[in-house]
């Protein structure tokens, strides 16, 4: 028989390599590759098929299927993320930093479950049961008819719940558990996929929803939660800035629902309470327009959020210029700088620019590249933008402004905030505008004439 060869894993992204090297090829973080041992290697000879298996159901496309049932929790915030509440028979990852409030979340999550009348097992394997009772006891869910228990061994935790069969089963997190079978430390890539599967499987077996927590780790020593995304119906990641007391619950991959969905909440000292109207939140409290300020209208899955971008931009002492940002993409505030300097002439040498996006929140969107453009401006220019504007538009390398999706949900958004005033490419359809002045231009050399007059 030949003998199983080792091979060497990334704990960040799960690429494997043949050898050990510094620098992973699949994720580009250094120092993440572990040497372990291949998960099996099957049977060896005797291939599947003739005889044995059970044959499939086939159907064709035509065929009519039930939506899945969903059970809602009652928090808006969580089921809008989830796409209208947890689907039986699937497997759900939550990915977050350590200590960003994952395990309170679950905990609420899990008391509104158990009071809407669902069996819910906590299983911790970070904290004694003790802990995670002080924890519910703290959040005022003291009362909630769940079940706890601290364990780690998979197979007792497997052969407890196919015993109890729950309507919902949590496990936190998904290094801590290993399996006997697998011969590697509880943490490893090996021992998080091969528990991962085994819970995957369970939920699909006995129509059980498993929610599995996962740290996003720095260590290549323990795998992160991208290891095992594949595996799941849906993955969520709860994400905030350690000085803000927001957070956001963003979908990356859901089967049953819309990804790129978010909900909003903001941590107190009784836990997670649900942020209804984010735009709020991600706008300074000043009424009167500054330098360097522009406020954004973004879609974040569904909906319409508004967010201030604020830039700073000051002469450099040093020979290459600093170019700091917080919340958005380092390598496309470059392309912006160089559209301004190429098509516009506005050059940016020798000074420091730092971007910040307001509240703590991520962007993604390339509508956003105008808001951008506007704040580096006006802190250039020491102008305001005109009081009460959002802005939006993608921007393109010849410095045409390109229209963008949901232009109308945006303008509504921002109407429905008080702004009077939206700055846009033309070709945006905004259906029907009432009470707002449109400001639409074709390109940043027109942008900037209107906006800071020529010159
Ligand atoms: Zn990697």
């Amino acid at each position: 028989m030949a003998k199983p060869i080792t091979q060497f894993i990334c704990g960040q992204c799960g690429t494997v390599h043949k050898k050990w090297i510094g620098r992973c090829d699949g994720c580009g973080e250094w120092n993440t590759i572990v040497e372990e041992a291949p998960l099996s290697a099957g049977p060896a000879k005797s291939g599947l098929g003739a005889g044995k298996g059970r044959k499939m159901a086939l159907m064709d496309l035509a065929s009519q299927e039930a939506p899945p049932p969903r059970h809602p929790s009652g928090l808006a915030e969580l089921d809008r993320v989830l796409g209208g509440g947890l689907v039986p028979a699937s497997a759900l990852l939550l990915g977050g930093d350590p200590g960003i409030g994952k395990s309170t979340l679950l905990l609420q999550a899990a008391a509104s479950f158990a009071a809407k009348g669902l069996s819910v097992i906590y299983v911790s394997g970070e904290e004694a049961s003790a802990q995670v009772r002080m924890r519910a006891q703290r959040l005022g869910l003291g009362a909630a008819p769940m079940a706890l228990a601290a364990e780690t061994n998979l197979r007792d935790i497997v052969t407890t719940l196919d015993e109890t069969r729950p309507d919902l089963v949590i496990i936190d997190s998904i290094q801590t558990m290993w399996l006997d079978t697998v011969d590697s430390a509880p943490g490893s890539v090996s021992q998080v996929r091969a528990a991962a599967h085994e819970l995957v499987t369970f939920a699909k077996r006995r129509g059980v929803s498993v929610i599995l927590v996962g740290h996003v780790t720095k260590d290549g020593q323990i795998a992160g939660p991208r290891v095992v995304e594949h595996m799941v119906d849906c993955v969520l990641y709860f994400e905030g800035e350690r000085g803000h007391q927001f957070r956001i619950l963003r979908s990356v991959k859901n089967r049953f629902g819309p990804a790129g969905e978010i909900g909003v909440f903001e941590m107190t000292g009784a836990g997670l309470s649900e942020v209804a109207n984010p735009s709020a939140l991600f706008l300074s409290e000043n009424e009167t327009a500054s330098p360097g300020s522009a406020v954004f209208a973004g879609i974040e899955g569904t909906r319409p959020v508004l967010v201030e971008i604020q830039a700073l931009v000051a002469p450099s002492p040093l020979g290459q210029p600093r170019r700091a940002v917080v919340g958005w993409d380092s390598a496309r505030l470059a392309m912006i700088l160089a559209v301004l300097e190429a098509r516009v002439g506005i050059a940016f040498a020798g000074l420091d620019v730092y971007l910040n996006i307001a509240g703590g929140l991520r962007i993604t969107e390339p509508a956003a590249d105008l808001a951008v453009a506007a704040a580096l401006l006006s802190a250039r220019e020491d102008a305001a933008l005109p009081q009460g504007s959002v802005i939006f538009g993608e921007l393109s390398l010849s410095g045409a402004l390109r229209p963008v999706a949901q232009a109308e949900n945006r303008l509504k958004e921002a109407q429905k905030l008080g702004f009077s005033t939206v700055i846009a490419p033309e070709g945006c359809n905004f259906g029907s505008v009432g009470g707002v002045t449109l400001m639409q231009m074709a390109d940043m050399t027109r942008f900037v004439g209107d906006i800071f007059g020529a010159g």
